[in-house]
């Protein structure tokens, strides 16, 4: 379990307000993956909805990742709100689900862990090429990275040289 726990039973009628901080520690959870660090908060407003539950989730703050061209960190502003709707059912592994914004809890589920949604949101909001400013870069390392050619094929294939690559084969 995360941090991050909406109830949902009990939600008394109109909207209800939720705020988690995020830090670091969020992502012990979730390690090894783009995001190295994060400082930034996730707000929940949480509307019942008849039989089901609208949560508009909206986070922001900074991230931490590894720069793709100097491999140092590097910060990226997070900024980003999505609607989330919670649906009941009795058998919800027997509902067809094709929208990711769309959770199916069994009925009576009296709370909801976001901390996998939250961070998910963090990473789709980040973008693909993930680089400093031209002129920013740790340029020992990105000569180091240019000369030992044994690093070759062990690029990410998020560099920009891949995103060149697709360009080409575009183009023909
Ligand atoms: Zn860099």
């Amino acid at each position: 379990m995360s941090e991050i726990i909406i109830p949902l039973h009990g939600l008394s009628k109109g909207r209800q307000e939720f705020e988690f901080k995020l830090d670091d520690s969020f992502l012990d959870e979730f390690g090894n993956g783009v995001v190295n660090g994060v400082d930034g908060a996730a707000h929940f407003a949480v509307e019942r909805k008849g039989s089901w539950i609208e949560i508009v989730c909206a986070v922001e703050g900074e991230a931490k990742v590894e720069c793709d061209r100097c491999l140092e960190d590097l910060y990226l502003p997070v900024d980003t709100e999505q609607k989330l709707t919670v649906r009941f059912d009795a058998d919800p592994e027997e509902v067809v689900n094709d929208d990711d914004n769309t959770i199916i809890l069994v009925d009576g589920t009296s709370e909801i862990d976001l901390g996998q949604t939250v961070y998910d949101f963090i990473c789709l909001s980040l973008p693909l090429q993930k680089v400093h400013p031209e002129g920013e870069c740790n340029m020992e390392t990105v000569s180091k990275i240019g000369l030992d050619s044994s690093m070759e094929g062990q690029i990410p294939a998020n560099t920009p040289f891949s995103g060149l690559k697709d360009l080409l084969k575009e183009s023909n």
